[in-house]
């Protein structure tokens, strides 16, 4: 398995791999940039197919954490790990302490934080070994992020409605959702809460139950939900859902969600565009549960947080202007404006010493 040449290698500092016998961890941390700060970010646990697919998403996670934690304005590089294995089946005491070990052994260039496939009490497991955790804050949610990352999609989707359809409301629109996991749920809560009509699909039979029962959303068939005439399609569940196969089957004129690396391949966004397709870039919208791990990290107040997860829909709305007065597809428009942070960044010593 090559680094260098993987397609998703893009200079990433560091890439890091381990093998522990003991337990049967075998994890990969990635380093993308850390211009901005340490890097903070998930800790993922999935049954990859192969090596190689591990790698390949390690090194995507990590890139997108860069430009989201820059997007966000966070004093955050980006960073990721994958630990390969099934977290129903594999996943253990030892083998989570093992991953504390690995994690404290990058000397704190990477900082953990939960991700699917682990939660807040594995990442406790883990702090038993190391100090460089995340998101272990004893508030409402138990330092579960979700719901900021739920708060945060909202309010890019009502900077996209505001956009796309001049309306501040949500009411009487048709939403359907992929994956009503941790944030799928809330995500559903608030547009329930302000009259939207969502539809809701996932392939865990207890998680769409809650979502009916509780929330009164309508259940949808997983092979159809992509594909629903609906005024908004909100991806929460995995990450390549938009892809050459799937794209044409898109009804929505807006496109908003949690799941990180919706677009297969950058040719996707041009792809949605093309079709009239307003898609809010992943990395921007998803951005509410890094920033509250940044807050928990820093002790800031619960109002501080709410501000900092509020400027997602104004950077969004700036995003979408330019996307449209320069016809470029939202993406890379989001991609370029966080290089450019990056870049005074990397550019203000030189400027300070240069004034002095
Ligand atoms: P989760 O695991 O709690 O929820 C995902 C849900 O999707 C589950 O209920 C699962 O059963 C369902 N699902 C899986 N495959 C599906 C399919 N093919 N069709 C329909 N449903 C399917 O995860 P989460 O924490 O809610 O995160 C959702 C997405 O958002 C992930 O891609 C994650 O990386 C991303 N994300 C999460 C956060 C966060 O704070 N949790 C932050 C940023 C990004």
């Amino acid at each position: 398995m090559s680094v260098f040449s993987a397609p998703a290698f893009d200079q990433h500092e560091l890439v890091s791999f381990c093998s522990d016998r003991a337990t049967g961890l075998r994890a990969i941390i990635a380093v993308h940039d850390s211009t901005l700060g340490p890097a903070v970010g998930g800790c993922r646990m999935f049954p990859y197919a192969s090596d190689e697919a591990a790698l390949h998403d390690v090194l995507r996670l990590s890139r997108g954490m860069t430009y989201k934690s820059a997007l966000a304005g966070l004093p955050l590089g980006g960073g990721k790990s994958v630990i390969i294995g099934d977290s129903r089946q594999d996943k253990t005491p030892e083998l989570l302490r093992a991953m504390g070990d690995f994690v404290e052994s990058q000397g704190g260039r990477y900082v953990a934080a939960e991700d699917s496939g682990t939660g807040v009490a594995d990442i406790r497991t883990m702090s038993e070994r190391t100090r460089w955790v995340s998101g272990l804050d004893d508030n409402e949610y138990g330092g579960d992020p979700s719901p900021s990352t739920a708060w945060g999609v909202y309010l890019g989707m009502r900077a996209a409605v505001r956009h796309r359809l001049g309306v501040d409301t949500f009411d009487g629109l048709k939403v359907a959702i992929q994956g009503l996991g941790h944030v799928g749920f809330y995500l559903a809560k608030h547009l329930r809460e302000d009259g939207a009509i969502v539809y809701g699909a996932d392939v865990n039979a207890a998680n769409l139950e809650r979502a009916t029962k509780e929330l009164g959303v309508i259940a949808v068939d997983v092979a159809e939900v992509l594909g629903l005439e609906v005024d908004i399609l909100a991806p929460c569940a995995m990450g390549a859902v938009l892809n050459e196969q799937s794209i044409p089957r898109v009804r929505a004129g807006i496109i908003c969600g949690a799941a990180n690396n919706q677009l297969a391949t950058p040719a996707d966004c041009a792809h949605l565009k093309d079709l009239g397709i307003l898609y809010c870039p992943d990395f921007l919208v998803n951005a509410g549960g890094i920033i509250d791990v940044h807050h928990q990290r820093s002790g800031s107040a619960d109002s501080v947080k709410q501000a900092h997860i509020e400027r997602i829909g104004t950077t969004l709305a700036e995003v979408l202007r330019r996307a449209d007065e320069c016809h470029r597809p939202s993406e890379v428009i989001a991609e370029e404006l966080a290089r450019e942070y990056l870049r005074r960044e990397r550019l203000a010593p030189v400027a300070l010493a240069e004034a002095s």
